[in-house]
């Protein structure tokens, strides 16, 4: 804390005004459904119970004294940093990021996190002013930002060669995607000053003439309403011109990224429907050497159906508007009304210009370096889609399946490169192994309706991964001496009225993260105690949820949720209730054996289901059609005719079941290739279950992490309107339950969350301890001790470090009033 200037004088003085009102009164949190806390004071205390009167209405209120939070004095208001807060309880945190985001400062520390609110409008704290404002500055020298982050992560990288990763997750809307194109927009700023032969027009200023700006000024300042929302694609880098081509393509594989996979949702106009991690890697110089991209878990199923108020992903709505004679070539005629897949939902998005959108999304393919000939083979598959969308199946009487219109399928089938015979063999009368003979099986209309359905969304799944692909060779400039900084925009925590297979594997790698996070937080703490030669016996907090990540993942002798399920999906007759059954009989006996299971064994809402303990609260799942899902079946009838189409990229996506065997599985058993493949050991990379898919990948990615340094961003979404300058409480407490800031909160309390080097303790303090420490010169650990001992502090809530004092949750609020009582 700097000595007042005298122009701060003022300043204090009105500080001094509010600690005393503050004294006047015993200040609380009033738990309340509506507003999520609300202001108030202990009027009266009887036995459990207070009367409390609430600051803004007068009213008095009778509650249980267990459920108040104790307010934090006025000189903690706004605070930067959330560990600083004396009292660390629930209100107190959501209190300080609503006054925060009332002054525009929507971002907030808290210990290891930053915290990002959507603020729902474009403020000016991204442009290149800003990003000088941050370069070479440690994070306590300017206002919280997310640039301090992306700043230290490079730092970091530079001085300890050490590779980086920041984790952004947060529910939907929240602001994850803003954040990784923001990070990577100060990336590539920073790298291309590194860089000059990159440089097309001299830099703009140095940092030191431009650094100057003032602290929090510049913020509060920057915060009036500006009626333009950032739309998705493109960056607001205005430098762009001296950007070097690698970083042109870095930040164009974006919008390319986000035609393919992102979706207006109701949540979000412009919603990822798939994680990412993009990793940057640097030279030993600075610069940027390449990049690459893993993605997780695209929402496929959005190609067919989606609920009335969404759209499908953009791509197929730009280039029903934007494609001209390329439409011709695609054989679509007519607009989005005329397709099936796009015609019973949405079609348009607020504020977007699907045709502008097309001509970003071509010069980005472009920039990247996509060819002409590799851009058709992409939107052929969009238009392949929306003509199978478009395939009438009627039923006959005897209940068979027909296409009494072939010229539909004929259209396909000219796109993809396939003979129409055979496809619509496989579609309509598949062959399968009855015995030992080959039998052709009549389909129902549902059924071949069900499998075109399945058809669309693995051929756009696999056009996508071939899209990323594609983009990783344009980016990946292998060297062997480079470091990265990785970023991670994933889905957070999710819990909705009902919680199926996606949410499980969302939750569960929100777990493992989360796991990652508190061990992480456990290891510096226990550092900084070291350091400061504090004995303090940690758990490990990362331990704490390994049980439940145990019962998702766990294979071999304990048998997880993932595991069992894959065995119910080889498994002839088995459905989604006996898998569900088997899980409650697994756990039932675990739980004989003491298997820490967290889960409870109480009924659900649902015929089929279970609960489960996560960290950030127990969520009941809904098991129905889980095997499907997990299994992802497509006939290999249909799969074997796409391996061998005469189109080169029609025929690699489906390269590995060009192989596939022509033995289906055992008696009654599903026909799909999974099945098959699990019997015969297929080769690695072929027909695996979506749960098997996703647990390596994550396994691949936590493995990553861990070589790395982490950073955490939270994002916050503060109302579910899409307005600015809204903050719904109980929304953002949610959230903040789910993004593990809470939990973050919880463990810093077990230690010593407050501390202060000794000067500042003194300067602050010493106030209160008149005459005990000598004039002149005295060690600030001596003097430390001298004055906790004059204050008469308890031995349980302080410890003396070799540099700082460490506090317990509310000692500071004590001194404070002290304090005050004594100027
Ligand atoms: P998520 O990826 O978490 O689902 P997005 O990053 O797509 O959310 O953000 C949703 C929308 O919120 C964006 O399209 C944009 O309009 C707005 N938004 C998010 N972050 C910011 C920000 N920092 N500044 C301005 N608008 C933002
Ligand atoms: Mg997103």
């Amino acid at each position: 804390m700097p000595a007042p200037r005298p122009s701060e004088s003022a300043e204090a003085a009105r500080a001094a005004a509010l600690q005393a009102e503050f004294n006047e009164k015993k200040w609380v949190w009033v738990p309340d459904e509506r507003d999520g806390y609300l202001a108030g004071w202990i009027h009266k205390e009887e036995g459990d119970f207070g009367q409390i009167v609430l600051k803004a209405s007068g009213e008095i209120r009778t509650v249980p004294l267990y459920a108040l939070d104790k307010m934090n004095p006025p000189k903690f208001d706004r605070v930067d940093d959330i560990a600083d807060l004396t009292f660390l309880n629930k209100a107190s945190v959501v209190n300080n990021l609503w006054l925060r985001f009332g002054s525009g400062n929507i971002y907030t520390y808290s210990g290891l996190f930053l915290i990002a609110i959507n603020p729902y409008q474009s403020l000016p704290l991204y442009s290149d002013s800003i990003i000088q404002q941050y370069r070479n500055k440690r994070r306590d020298e300017n206002p919280p930002h997310i640039f301090a982050v992306a700043e230290r992560a490079w730092v970091n990288m530079g001085e300890e060669r050490e590779n980086q990763s920041i984790l952004i997750t947060g529910e939907s809307g929240a602001g994850k995607t803003e954040s990784t194109k923001k990070v990577i927009q100060y990336l590539a700023a920073i790298a291309t000053d590194v860089h000059p032969s990159h440089s097309r027009s001299p830099t703009i200023g140095s940092s030191s003439s431009i650094a100057a700006l003032p602290r929090s000024d510049s913020f509060r300042r920057g915060h009036t309403v500006s009626p333009s929302i950032s739309s998705g694609s493109g960056s607001q880098l205005t430098a762009r011109g001296r950007l070097g081509l690698l970083e042109r393509q870095i930040l164009q594989a974006n919008p390319i990224l986000e035609a393919f996979g992102n979706a207006q949702t109701q949540r979000n106009n412009n919603s990822s429907r798939f994680g990412k991690f993009v990793r940057i890697t640097f030279a030993p110089d600075g610069s940027i050497a390449g990049a690459n991209i893993d993605w997780y878990l695209l929402e496929k199923s959005r190609v067919v159906v989606r609920s009335e108020a969404e759209r499908s992903f953009h791509v197929f709505y730009q280039l029903m508007v934007g494609g001209g004679a390329l439409k011709e070539t695609l054989l679509l005629g007519g607009g989005v009304e005329d397709y099936e897949y796009l015609n019973k939902s949405r079609r348009e998005v607020d504020g977007v210009d699907d045709k502008e959108e097309w001509a970003a999304l071509k010069g980005a393919l472009d920039t990247v370096g996509f060819t002409a000939a590799e851009q058709l083979d992409l939107f052929r598959i969009v238009a392949a889609i929306l003509h199978i969308g478009n395939i009438e199946i009627t039923s006959a009487r005897t209940d068979d399946a027909g296409m009494p219109d072939p010229s539909q399928a004929e259209r396909v089938c000219h796109l993809l490169g396939i003979p129409v015979a055979e496809f619509i063999r496989a579609v309509l009368r598949p062959r399968t192994l009855a015995g030992r003979e080959w039998v052709s099986q009549a389909r129902t209309q549902r059924q071949a309706l069900e499998e075109l359905g399945a058809l669309c969304k693995t051929l756009y799944e696999k056009s996508f991964g071939a899209i990323v692909d594609r983009i990783n060779v344009a980016l990946d400039r292998p060297s062997s001496k480079s470091t990265f900084i990785g970023v991670l925009d994933i889905a957070g925590f999710e819990i909705f009225e009902i919680n199926a297979y996606e949410q499980l594997l969302i939750n569960y790698t929100n777990e493992k993260l989360q796991q990652f996070f508190n061990h992480h937080m456990f290891v510096l703490e226990q550092e900084e105690y070291t350091r400061e030669g504090i004995k303090w016996e940690y758990v490990n907090f990362g331990l704490d949820l390994q049980p439940t990540i145990d019962l998702i993942e766990a294979s071999g002798n304990v048998i997880g949720i993932l595991s069992c399920l894959d065995e119910e999906c080889i498994m002839p007759r088995a459905t989604d209730l006996t898998f569900t059954n088997k899980l409650h009989g697994l756990w039932a006996a675990g739980q004989e054996n003491g298997h820490p299971g967290r889960t409870k064994y109480q009924p659900t809402r649902f015929d089929q289901g279970f609960i489960i303990k996560h960290y950030a609260a127990e969520v009941e799942y809904h098991t129905t059609g889980w095997l499907e899902k997990n299994k992802d079946p497509l006939n290999d009838n249909l799969t074997r005719v796409l391996a061998a189409s005469s189109d080169r990229y029609v025929a690699s996506l489906f390269a590995e079941y060009a192989d596939a065997p022509t033995t289906p599985s055992g008696p009654g058993g599903p026909t799909n290739g999974f099945a098959a493949g699990k019997k015969r050991g297929i080769k690695k990379g072929a027909f695996r279950t979506v749960g098997q898919r996703h647990k390596e990948q994550l396994s691949s990615l936590m493995s990553q992490l861990q070589s790395t340094q982490p950073h955490f961003i939270r994002c916050i979404v503060p109302n579910s309107n899409k307005k600015p300058g809204r903050f719904d409480v109980p929304l953002v407490l949610e959230q903040l339950q789910c993004n593990g800031v809470l939990e973050g909160v919880r463990i810093s309390r077990l230690g010593y969350p407050n501390r202060l080097p000794f000067v500042e303790f003194r300067q602050r303090y010493e106030v209160l301890t008149p005459g005990i420490i000598p004039r002149g010169y005295m060690d600030g650990r001596e003097a430390c001790r001298r004055m906790v001992k004059a204050l008469e502090l308890d031995e349980a809530i302080f410890k003396i470090g070799t540099s700082k004092i460490f506090f317990k949750a509310g000692v500071l609020a004590e001194l404070e009033e002290r304090r005050d009582l004594h100027l």
